[in-house]
């Protein structure tokens, strides 16, 4: 489903733990990350964050590690206790810790793993093996997309595993009402297409890389070196022929490129030579009044790929993304490999994260509503929920005034802009009614077999909602998640209660502080309704222009001012020091178009917050400047500097710092607050504005 977030994926790889001072009263948290030898109007990032930066460099087991890598290791130590908890098998757990904490007791289990082996394994090998032709394809790829293989379904520093294309259901992009079927590009294991075809020295490395990290698990299946290395690059042709035919990220931000709505009879004439009855049928989609084939060109592309390449290189391609797919739950050498490759090589890290962080991130990607019903006995209050429901009001207030006094919207479009805003509900903290996963078989022996169950739980879920009205008490992301996002189609944004504490909210923190922080993410999640995707859903979701030709062209020049901005920034390219990466501006131009207007929609919340009010100083700052400083603490952030170049090349997120930096450039609110002056650095002299 398409969804709008506020962090990186990325951190999926990072999790560590790191002690935080908890003292939320404690404010000067804050002023203690000041680098004092630096000017907020030269260089804001090193003035908000030089300190702490500074005092907390990365942890082995991670690619980046910021002040929201201290609040992931809160979550993760609650979560931790919870699991320790649960695993025990008294009969006093409920039906939700028995499963949940069994699945952990299993994922803990690593003595067991290695005396299984290659066992659990067998039976899914010897059914690949058995394949007699290539008309049987379309069963096999149903039957491992049932066990997960089939969609962004993320295990502990694995990379996504999707066998051949994605399958999944979501809303009509332009019947928002209904829920239906939807295939997707997919099939390569690394992270992004672009890897597979770009000619600079980085993405050559990682290619010869990924190749012989393939070739190391097959030795590991226990093929010899000859075999192995012939099978890898077997595997590389068949995922660089389905890359080609894969759009790039950036095309696929035009909602309007990736709808393709079609019966299974047009599916089938752009794949002839793929069963696609026999494979939703088996997957278990019998009827369908239509579908969404997001990619006909690779539809097209993944039938020549069927066609040209024999049965047996197909067995071997989904051998790998078989083993690729169970590595984290294999043998200690299988996990061993695969973090040698998608941890240490793809982002920088240097040692593994312990095992419990990891099983907990399984349990988190499989069992998350489970695991989210235990997180919230621990960590969320009342309390919490009523202090962000009065800021989200306030927040909403803030953005009507904004659309309202825009200069450049004509008074049409500012009238289904309105309504638009009028639509947007909001959730916070976790669903009402969480998933209680009815089909998934788990017991403390075979983790494995538990890891296919829960996700054939998850395809059952998913494919039932298909001819379903849409139920907007869903969420996409599980209670414990550090993270926030707006879905379009819903036209709702979305608060997890894991993101609900310090540095991002506090119930003691001055309002300032708060708007800066939470206040930017609403500010955020809203905006993203209203950003170069989100504006082209009207207020029921559905993808439609709403803008007058005009109005519509003048966003279009706002927008591309953001676009240059973020053109310009840099980061290190870890194989070629001499030629910086620059971000990708139309990639992440969503992202900087929510920071830009989030921030601003913030700080008007906090200005009518404060109105007849006493404005004293806290840790000597104005409210003006903690808003700023506020924004700038969630961002502070280290990377190394492979994990910096593999965010600008595939993320739709600027890397932090420029997070800070490309939104209080355009904003005279900051030059005003911290006394800048025209032209110092701080002070753009082509200030973009959209919102
Ligand atoms: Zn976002």
């Amino acid at each position: 489903m398409r969804r709008m977030t506020l962090l990186l994926l990325l951190l999926l790889f990072t999790f560590a733990s790191l002690a935080i001072s908890q003292d939320a009263a404690k404010t000067s948290f804050i002023a203690e990350n000041i680098d004092k030898s630096a000017d907020p109007c030269v260089d804001f990032y090193q003035y908000a964050c030089g300190t702490w930066m500074a005092k907390h460099p990365i942890p082995a087991d991670r690619a980046t590690y910021g002040t929201g890598g201290m609040v992931f290791d809160q979550n993760l130590d609650a979560l931790h206790d919870a699991l320790e908890v649960a695993a025990n098998p008294t009969a006093k757990r409920s039906p939700a810790e028995r499963r949940v904490g069994d699945y952990y007791a299993a994922c803990m289990d690593e003595r067991g793993i290695n005396e299984a082996g290659l066992k659990p394994l067998q039976p899914e090998l010897a059914r690949i093996n058995a394949i007699a032709s290539k008309a049987g394809l379309a069963a096999q790829i149903a039957h491992m997309h049932s066990l997960g293989m089939r969609d962004g379904t993320q295990i502990a520093q694995s990379g996504r595993a999707k066998s051949l294309f994605d399958f999944s259901a979501a809303l009509d992009d332009k019947d928002a009402k209904k829920v239906i079927p939807v295939v997707d590009a997919g099939g390569i294991g690394l992270p992004d297409r672009d890897m597979y075809v770009d000619d600079d020295d980085r993405s050559k490395g990682m290619r010869e890389g990924y190749v012989k990290h393939i070739q190391n698990m097959f030795a590991l299946l226990g093929e010899s070196p000859e075999k192995a290395g012939a099978d890898a690059k077997t595997v590389m042709a068949i995922e660089t022929d389905l890359a080609k035919v894969s759009m790039t990220r950036t095309d696929r931000r035009d909602p309007n490129s990736i709808y393709h709505k079609m019966t299974v009879k047009e599916l089938q004439a752009l794949a002839p030579d793929f069963n696609w009855t026999a494979y939703l049928t088996a997957v278990g989609v019998p009827t369908t009044q239509g579908l969404n084939a997001r990619e006909p060109k690779f539809i097209k592309g993944m039938n020549t790929a069927i066609a040209a390449h024999p049965l047996d290189h197909w067995k071997t391609y989904l051998t790998w993304h078989l083993v690729h797919a169970s590595a984290p739950l294999l043998p200690t050498k299988f996990v061993d490999e695969n973090f040698d490759f998608y941890g240490k090589q793809l982002t920088g890290a240097k040692e593994m994260r312990s095992r419990w962080k990891r099983c907990i991130a399984s349990a988190d990607a499989t069992l998350g509503e489970d695991l989210g019903v235990l997180y919230l006995e621990k960590k969320f209050g009342p309390e919490s929920k009523r202090r962000m429901d009065t800021m989200v009001a306030n927040l909403e207030k803030a953005l009507a005034a904004d659309i309202q006094s825009l200069d450049w919207m004509g008074a049409e479009t500012k009238k289904a802009a309105m309504v638009k805003f009028h639509g947007i509900t909001n959730k916070i903290g976790y669903p009402e009614h969480p998933r209680t996963y009815p089909y998934a078989v788990i017991r403390r022996t075979t983790p494995l077999a538990n890891w296919w169950s829960v996700n054939g739980d998850d395809l059952k879920w998913t494919l039932a909602r298909i001819h379903k009205p849409s139920d907007k008490t869903e969420w996409q992301m599980t209670a414990d998640t550090l993270n926030a996002y707006y879905d379009p189609q819903m036209n709702n944004i979305n608060f997890p209660a894991g993101i609900l504490q310090p540095p991002y909210f506090s119930k003691d923190n001055d309002d300032a502080l708060n708007y800066g922080a939470i206040g930017g993410v609403i500010g955020h999640e809203l905006t993203h309704g209203f950003d170069d995707q989100g504006a082209q859903y009207d207020a029921e979701g559905n993808l439609r222009d709403w803008w007058t030709p005009e109005d519509g062209k003048k966003f279009k020049e706002r927008a591309s001012c953001i676009v240059d901005e973020y053109n310009t920034f840099t980061v290190k390219d870890p194989a070629n020091p001499e030629k910086p990466i620059h971000l990708n501006g139309k990639l992440t131009l969503g992202e900087n178009a929510a920071d830009n207007g989030g921030l601003r929609i913030a700080y008007m919340a906090l200005e009518d917050s404060l109105k007849g009010k006493e404005q004293p100083l806290i840790d000597n700052m104005t409210p003006q400047q903690r808003v700023f400083m506020g924004w700038g603490t969630v961002w502070c952030n280290n990377y190394r500097d492979k994990a910096a170049a593999l965010q600008a090349k595939t993320n739709e997120h600027s890397v932090s710092k420029y997070r800070v930096l490309g939104v209080v450039q355009n904003m005279p609110e900051f030059q005003k607050a911290f006394s800048c002056k025209a032209g110092q650095p701080m002070v753009s002299q082509n200030a973009c504005r959209i919102w």
